[in-house]
């Protein structure tokens, strides 16, 4: 575990990632938030968000450096130093410890101890600190509310922020006796926070998923007509498996989108506009160093029917996908 002067170093020069797994409604993304204004430095706060609903699993990722450039990623933590799991039961459910690094630590708010956490997840030699954050939430709070509760531990595990400055960002954030509640909740927190260290004793790799870095695109020269179709950047294959281009994005709309060949005008305006790089463009042979339009990309087209309303001829229209997918009522 790195003390407050070593994490400062660490934060100099690399990205500290930590990743928060919650159930919709127990505040992970507020969680995430407060770390971002809790540390003295530059930090993102990122939720993922899906269909989630009320009780449904959440992630929110966390990028946190004294470094402007290397918080500057709008991609979810692939390898988190920390991860908090505000929900015990989360820990059959999801893998939570997916793409850690090694010697990270997982927060988990839970009554269990180091061997029941390590047999639920069927691994071992992990960095566990435990927390009874629901006890304290109900204790405290009156409510099982756990989301700055984790903080306290997390402070105790991390360094990365002081417990002054948890407590600052919480005063900034609720108001009046709430947070008041909430301060004392953290103090408890990180008191009664019960740390199992690894007998490895491996050091947290900073280095990991620090940036992904772009492959394809080179500053200043983008090259974006080489783009593959769908395709924003290539990543990392050993980070990231697939690219975007896997992504059937074409799943998501409600509407089949039809180029009408006859009344284009190749004017391109549909392929600037178009999110997921569905319009598909060729070379024009009879045209050297020009492309043409050559359709639409169904795998990827995701019905957001900006090119419809973008084409100044309206040779792009659209129908009503069949199926039981299909859930828009046709228009009149
Ligand atoms: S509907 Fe949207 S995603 Fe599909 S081709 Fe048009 S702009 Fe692209
Ligand atoms: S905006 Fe319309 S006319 Fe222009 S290239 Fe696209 S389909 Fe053709």
């Amino acid at each position: 575990m790195l003390d407050a002067n070593q994490m400062k170093d660490v934060l100099k020069n690399n990205c500290v990632n930590l990743r928060f797994h919650a159930r919709g409604g127990q505040g992970g993304v507020t969680a995430a938030d407060l770390c971002v204004e809790a540390y003295d430095g530059f930090g993102v706060s990122q939720p993922k968000f899906g269909a989630e609903r009320m009780g449904s699993p959440t992630m929110s990722f966390v990028r946190l450096s004294k470094n402007y450039d290397l918080v500057r990623s709008n991609e979810q933590v692939y390898s988190p130093h920390f991860v908090s799991v505000l929900d015990e039961s989360l820990l059959s459910e999801i893998d939570v410890t997916a793409g850690m690094a090694e010697g990270g630590w997982l927060i988990v708010n839970t009554t269990m101890n180091q061997t029941e956490i390590e047999m639920t997840l069927g691994k071992k030699n992990l960095n566990i600190a435990t927390i009874d954050a629901t006890n304290i939430a109900m204790e405290v709070l009156g409510r099982n509310i756990t989301n700055t509760i984790i903080l306290g531990a997390l402070v105790r595990v991390s360094n990365i922020f002081t417990m002054d400055e948890l407590a600052d960002a919480i005063m900034a954030r609720f108001k009046g006796e709430l947070a008041g509640k909430n301060v004392k909740a953290i103090k408890r927190a990180f008191e009664e926070t019960c740390l199992y260290e690894s007998p490895s004793s491996i050091k947290i790799d900073f280095t990991k998923d620090t940036k992904v870095p772009w492959q394809q695109v080179s500053l200043g020269l983008p090259g974006y007509k080489d783009l593959d179709l769908a395709g924003v950047w290539y990543t990392d294959t050993n980070i990231i498996k697939v690219g975007s281009d896997q992504v059937n994005t074409g799943s998501w709309g409600e509407w089949n989108i039809i180029w009408d060949e006859e009344k284009c005008t190749n004017c391109a305006q549909c392929w600037y506009i178009c999110p997921d790089f569905a319009i598909v463009i060729v070379k024009d042979d009879e045209k050297a160093g020009k492309y043409k339009m050559a359709g639409i990309d169904q795998f990827h087209c995701k019905s957001c029917q900006n090119c419809i309303e973008v084409c100044p001829v309206k040779a792009i229209s659209k129908e009503l996908k069949q199926g039981p997918g299909s859930c828009a009522v046709p228009e009149s």
